[in-house]
């Protein structure tokens, strides 16, 4: 597979683009076998490892789709909950499951196909709580957070999980066990449970109030918290939702239910009905977020399909960016004349609608022009870019990466980073002269240094130069196939290339 992934910084660093703008990246606190650590990751990766942490199983492309944007929207929408403890979100169910090791390819084009989009209700990020299986039954968002009042999460009835598969479940627990799972949450029960009674339900018939009695004494406490508690201490598959009557039978506590999760929000396993059946990620939204819109940002704005002959580009402006689909394609053109290199028929050009919106789906600070992956490119605003004069050389760039990248996957040859950056760079500028420091990767892939990042393309494309003056442009194009000789190899590894005249 053809995914190398490039940081890319076309022409020079864009002054004024760097001002301050709305956090692309999220502060996690993640739990690994070593321990816990904080890291920081860029919203677009952070969403894929929450679909893998929470839908993994998903068959449904569309499905997965609606998952991305749910799981997207709820990251957005509670950034910094856990600010106070030095952190944005955590990696557990708390607020997303995360779930980085099992992140796969098909997971990363779910979120790239939807990069960048959220679920808006009136012109903010709209509350996405999602659930496991709503058992048929959907549940209003005030059963669960009473003070949340939103119109778009209200009970209904869920036509699409029932097709699935039965959802009925189980669970038969030992009373002294109960009470002291309740005690090590630090929640109240009587002394000795003989018997559990569900005192006040929700809307949709879910335990809201139970009542643990035994010996003469009662003691109230809400479903929820109770679930929690078992679900800490018992395990997640002990009591699976608030969806259940409760009788005791034998010496135990036994709970029959269906489906799983709070209830509220979209139901995974209907999204999943849904998806199977043709309905499309929006349609899936639509249906369990009722009166939210898809959107870029707040605007509503969305991306529409622009055709070239070899090159696709997404915008959410096609009127305005259709010159720039053009301008693309006989740069393409150009690039193929001078180095024989096809530039692949798929080639898809996103064009970001504003900075903050690039930012969010590449992780990439302002001074970066455009960021590809493969055969997808992400731009900056096109606009913006012409106005600093860099919208030629950032789509020459880019394209050359496409093209070069392809090349050098035709035949496997594993070429250094800086070579890469310094070729396309000599060749779209044609620029350089003469440094005898190789840059190692690092520089390259760094966001936090405009200044080195800069110096690393300029020290990659002198190197280049000087490569091309001693050995003709010719043989250079054509190491890209072959990978680069023994002697450019050991003359880097050991920094120095050698200076030509
Ligand atoms: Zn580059
Ligand atoms: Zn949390
Ligand atoms: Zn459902």
């Amino acid at each position: 597979m053809n995914k190398a992934l490039v940081l890319l910084l076309a022409g020079l660093p864009l002054p004024g683009a760097t001002t301050a703008v709305a956090s692309s990246s999220v502060k996690i606190e993640l739990r690994t076998e070593r321990g816990v650590k904080i890291v920081e990751m860029p919203l677009e990766r952070y969403v894929t490892a929450a679909i893998a942490g929470e839908s993994s199983v998903f068959r449904s492309g569309e499905a997965l789709k609606a998952m991305a944007i749910a799981a997207r929207t709820y990251a957005v929408r509670m950034h910094g909950r856990h600010r106070a403890e030095g952190f944005d979100l955590c990696d557990t169910t708390h607020c997303q499951r995360l779930d980085v090791e099992a992140v796969t390819p098909r997971l990363v084009s779910a979120a790239a196909d939807t990069a960048g989009e959220l679920l808006w209700f009136e012109g903010s990020p709209a509350f996405t709580p999602y659930t496991r299986d709503c058992g048929g039954q959907a549940e209003d968002a005030s059963a669960v957070w009473p003070d949340l009042g939103v119109p778009y999460l209200t009970r209904h009835s869920d036509e699409y999980c029932p097709r699935a598969r039965t959802s009925a479940w189980q669970w038969s627990g030992d009373p002294r066990k109960i009470l002291e799972a309740l005690q090590r949450s630090r929640l109240r029960g009587p002394h000795v449970l003989d018997r559990i009674e569900i005192s006040d339900r929700t809307s949709s018939g879910r335990a809201h109030q139970l009542l643990l009695a035994g010996n003469g004494e009662s003691v109230r406490i809400s479903a929820g918290s109770f679930r929690f508690a078992m679900g800490r201490e018992l395990g997640w598959n002990t009591l699976r939702g608030d969806r259940y009557e409760v009788r005791s039978s034998n010496g135990r506590i036994l709970f029959e239910g269906s489906g799983s999760g709070h209830g509220v929000g979209l139901c995974q396993l209907g999204a999943e009905q849904m998806g199977l059946t043709g309905k499309s990620y929006r349609q899936i939204l639509a249906y369990y977020y009722p009166g939210t819109l898809v959107g870029l940002t707040g605007r509503e704005l969305s991306w529409q399909r622009l055709a070239g002959d070899a090159i696709t580009m997404l915008t959410t402006q096609p009127e305005q960016d259709r010159v720039a689909l053009a301008t693309a394609e006989r740069l393409a053109k150009r690039i193929t004349e001078r180095t024989k290199w096809p530039v692949p028929a798929n080639v898809e050009i996103r064009v970001y609608p504003d900075l903050d919106t690039f930012r969010n789906a590449t992780g990439e600070p302002g001074w970066v022009a455009a960021h590809t992956e493969g055969r997808r490119i992400h731009l900056q605003p096109a606009s913006l870019l012409r106005r600093k004069g860099a919208l030629e050389s950032t789509l020459s760039h880019e394209l050359m990466h496409v093209a070069l990248e392809e090349e050098a996957a035709q035949s496997r040859a594993a070429l250094p980073l800086w070579f890469r950056e310094g070729l396309v760079n000599y060749l779209v500028s044609g620029q350089g002269n003469g440094v005898a420091r190789i840059p190692s990767d690092s520089e390259f892939r760094q966001t936090a240094d405009v200044a080195k990042a800069h110096r690393a393309y300029g020290d990659a494309t002198a190197n280049v130069v000087n490569l091309v003056h001693r050995y003709g442009e010719p043989a250079l194009l054509d190491w890209v196939r072959r990978g680069l000789p023994a002697e450019v190899t050991n003359a880097s590894t050991s920094q120095a290339v050698t200076k030509s005249k």
